[in-house]
């Protein structure tokens, strides 16, 4: 049993966690703010989380060389630092929309969101989806607003978009003083003192900043500060004041101006995070029941990866921590199966260096090493028993059947499948008409089938063809519908591996209205969105 004192210290250090993801646009400069927030906090451990693009330092994943060819980020992983007294876990999450279902995953693991934007480009479609999942998750969001330092709209017409398009209240903390293309710094709006930025060259190191009274920002800027001054005046009128409450109740979303590429503004981001930020709270089980951050370790799988490198063939779990002290060697319990696991092989670390985790606390995210008895979702636990909510699997709108290329190579293609389904890549289908060898893949995007199958021949050495299916919907069906629905031109029945669930697929609305209208009584229910 855990003692009063090491509940209390549990309960310290979880108000001392921030996790949090940034969710972004490609090319919103997510790569650039990564560095430039591990740059100015201290870096403790990296999960090869900044995806560094050509010509420019980064810590360089080579997970996966489509992911460098493309340019974009496909794997997820953790980046921890400390600042001030704190520690931070950025949890990174793919860049580009077909991943929306991983995303989605690494967004039940975060505790608040940074919504980056450009300042040219305002919310674009990417970011808009990603909000989404934010709003459906309630999970409170910060607004960075980049690249200042270039030609960009006007920040009250960025603030009005915010406001008309997804509804969430703008109240920023700073503002810009110089017109995007010009900063000169931002206004902490609170304590009406200004910080002038300047550039050091390269920008590869914090940038310098000068705090300047009202009189002495006046003299210096001149009709840009005016300017700035006034558009204050009118923010005032409209009551746009951080209130920790709508934040927090996600209707409210803290606004900073900064241009990441210089590091302008990237220490106002940490100090939101730091004061307004929300530390791990207690989580509602399967139930709704909360399991408070100082119960005894609980936590959930929210992603899995595998051959992450070369160097190490092998399978990790991502287990995002919600209660109690995690140790590493301690057997916690499976909460699907019951059986211990031993958490010999728990890591931090991955990418080209790979660091033992010897504990973790609420925040903290935890990768499991050789965890194959571990699925998308899972809750480990020790003492109380505990399951968490197991995670949605989005609606697939892509279907394809996938097919060995020499069939003499089936046995590794059969694991290989087992393996991207277990990671949740794509979703596998099957039915007895197409059989054994002719599993269905069904995604979000169809990108995610190029993923399945440049890894299957990376990493199983197996050449596949794919056949993509006239199908768009899915519906929820069940036996009694399969049945009738067989013969049916337009539609077909498949049972999800994953789940075990009945989905019948269609090739358009019309289709499925007019076989719904047809045979009335059949099941076809719709999928569970995100949420
Ligand atoms: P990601 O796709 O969201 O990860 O975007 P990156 O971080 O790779 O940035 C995309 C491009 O925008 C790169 O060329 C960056 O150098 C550039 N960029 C990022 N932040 C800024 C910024 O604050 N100002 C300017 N001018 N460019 C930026």
């Amino acid at each position: 049993m855990p003692t009063a004192t090491t509940t209390t210290a549990v309960a310290a250090e979880a108000a001392r966690r921030r996790t949090f993801a940034v969710i972004s646009h490609p090319d919103a400069g997510k790569s650039t703010i990564t560095e430039a927030l591990a740059l100015h906090a201290h870096v403790i451990g990296e999960a090869g989380a900044v995806h560094g693009k050509a010509g420019r330092r980064g810590v360089v994943s080579d997970w996966m060389a489509m992911e460098q060819q493309r340019g974009i980020s496909i794997t997820s992983a953790v980046l921890q630092f400390a600042y001030r007294d704190l520690i931070i876990n950025l949890l990174d999450t793919p860049g580009h929309a077909d991943f929306s279902e991983d995303t989605y995953r690494v967004l039940t693991a975060v505790d608040c969101a940074v919504m980056l934007l450009d300042a040219a480009k305002g919310l674009e479609p990417q970011t808009l989806k990603l909000f989404e999942v934010c709003r459906a998750r309630q999970i409170p969001v910060i607004t960075f607003i980049n690249k200042w330092d270039r030609p960009g709209q006007e920040p009250l017409a960025l603030l009005d978009e915010i406001e008309q398009r997804i509804k969430l209240r703008p109240t920023p903390i700073t503002w810009p003083v110089g017109i995007a293309g010009e900063f000169h710094g931002v206004i902490d709006r609170r304590a009406g003192e200004m910080t002038a930025f300047h550039r050091t060259p390269g920008g590869a190191t914090a940038a310098v900043e000068e705090q300047l009274d009202p009189h002495q920002a006046a003299q210096r800027y001149g009709e840009d500060w005016r300017r700035a001054v006034e558009e204050l005046d009118l923010l005032a009128l409209t009551g746009a004041d951080h209130d920790q409450a709508a934040f927090t109740a996600a209707v409210a979303t803290p606004v900073l101006f900064g241009a990441a590429v210089a590091n302008f503004g990237v220490r106002q981001l940490l100090d939101v995070l730091a004061t307004h930020a929300p530390a791990p709270q207690a989580r509602p089980d399967a139930e709704g029941q909360p399991r408070s951050v100082d119960a005894p370790f609980a936590g959930f799988v929210f992603k899995i990866q595998a051959n992450m490198n070369k160097a190490h063939r092998d399978q990790v779990a991502f287990v995002r921590v919600c209660s109690g002290r995690f140790t590493r060697g301690m057997t916690a319990i499976h909460a699907g199966t019951g059986r211990p696991f031993a958490t010999k092989y728990a890591q931090q670390m991955f990418g080209a260096d790979r660091e033992t985790i010897d504990e973790a606390y609420p925040g903290d995210v935890v990768g499991l090493v050789n965890a194959t008895a571990l699925g998308i979702g899972d809750t480990l636990y020790d003492g109380r028993a505990v399951a968490f909510p197991p995670l949605p699997s989005f609606v697939p709108e892509h279907f394809a059947v996938l097919r060995a290329a020499d069939t003499s190579t089936y046995k590794r293609f059969k694991r290989g499948v087992e393996q991207l389904d277990a990671e949740g890549v794509v979703q596998v289908l099957r039915n007895d008409r197409r059989g054994e060898q002719a599993p269905v893949l069904a995604a979000v995007g169809p990108m995610q089938f190029e993923v399945a199958m440049a890894r299957l021949d990376a990493e199983f050495g197996v050449t596949t063809g794919l056949e993509h299916l006239p199908y768009e919907l899915a519906r929820r069906t069940d036996r009694a519908s399969e049945e009738r629905l067989r013969g049916v031109a337009g539609a077909e029945v498949f049972t999800r591996v994953r789940d075990g669930a009945l989905l019948a697929l269609f090739t358009n609305g019309w289709r499925l209205r007019a076989i719904g209208d047809s045979s009335p009584g059949l099941t076809l229910d719709p999928l569970p969105a995100a949420g």
